[in-house]
């Protein structure tokens, strides 16, 4: 009788492990979107962990899908001839995060081909926005960089999709400003992982130093300075490169914007002074002895003649 039994609830097993995975390879493929995917294999295990009790590992697989932070990358972009290969490599770098979500502003009247077809093949998860620089604010071919403020327009049109679009308590993230023209390293985004409310580490090649950092009381591990190569004694001298944020304390301060009033290299410490001291400032990167960042420039090429048909 044992024995039959026994059999009985094998063949019953077996029967519903084959109807799952035809209900999973059903409901996966009639998805659409990422998202769609995600909460239908979510609903999936659902199923097997009230018909079969799931593993220990399968539970948890559950409830990471739920759980799991994004980091909200914010890139602002201009039309340059290096568009194409900066979004390229750091589009590539993104590919390496799973929980990225690319929030790119284009800086121009309308959404470009170019933008919208490089991230549409990136398979990222992503966010496509326009915010034009007013033509008074756009640095001019022949001013130096520190002329003007870049990206104040982009980054605010960010965070506003950021406020308009999640909700506190419910969404959970970190954000973080990446600008196109850097060189990251993937390390940087499981730091930012750890983030409690703000993170700070060292930037390379920034400000006439080979790197920028925080610096740490050997006491205390807390911040109490900064080594940068400009006016080391503004509130936080970091550079945008060098900091992330809770997605809750964005959330949370909705005035919390850039603006061409700041003055000029005070827009990362006058931004941070919305949400932070010193003081509670988080050193990561192995209390900021690791460089997984560098606010490297590329050369503006020179282009003597355009072949006809490529798009660079
Ligand atoms: N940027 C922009 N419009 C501009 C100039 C810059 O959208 O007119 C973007 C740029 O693509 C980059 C960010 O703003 O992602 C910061 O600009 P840049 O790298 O020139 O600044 P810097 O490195 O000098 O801080
Ligand atoms: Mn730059």
């Amino acid at each position: 009788m044992d024995h039959l039994e026994n059999r009985k609830f094998k063949k019953y097993l077996i029967y519903l492990i084959i109807v799952s995975c035809v209900l999973i390879t059903w409901k996966v493929l009639s998805s659409d979107s990422e998202e769609a995917y995600i909460s239908e294999v979510k609903e999936c295990l659902k199923l097997f962990q009230y018909k079969l009790q799931l593993t220990p590992l399968q539970n948890m697989l559950l409830k990471k899908l739920d759980d799991i932070p994004i980091i909200y990358v914010i890139t602002p972009t201009y039309y340059r001839y290096v568009q194409k290969a900066e979004l390229t490599r750091i589009s590539q770098t993104l590919m390496l995060v799973p929980n990225a979500h690319w929030v790119v502003i284009e800086d121009s009247e309308e959404r470009t081909k170019l933008v919208s077809n490089l991230i549409s093949d990136s398979g990222l998860k992503t966010t496509h926005l326009v915010a034009k620089t007013p033509p008074f604010e756009k640095l001019k071919a022949k001013d130096p960089r520190w002329k003007r403020h870049r990206g104040v327009e982009q980054r605010n049109k960010a965070l506003s999709w950021l406020r308009d679009n999640l909700q506190l308590g419910k969404d959970k993230g970190f954000v973080y400003f990446m600008d196109d023209d850097n060189a990251y390293n993937v390390k940087l985004f499981s730091e930012i992982m750890k983030i409690k409310k703000v993170g700070v580490w060292p930037v390379g090649l920034v400000g006439g130093f080979n790197v920028e950092t925080p610096v740490l009381d050997p006491g205390t591990g807390k911040v109490n300075g900064y080594k940068s190569g400009w006016k080391p004694n503004r509130p936080f001298a970091i550079d945008m490169a060098g900091f992330a944020i809770n997605l809750d304390l964005i959330l949370e301060n909705a005035k919390a914007n850039f603006s061409y009033k700041m003055e000029k290299g005070f827009q990362e410490s006058q931004f941070l002074s919305y949400f932070t001291t010193k003081e509670n400032l988080e050193p990561l990167a192995d209390n900021c002895t690791k460089v997984y960042v560098w606010h490297t420039r590329t050369e503006k090429p020179v282009v003597k003649s355009e072949v006809s048909g490529y798009e660079v």
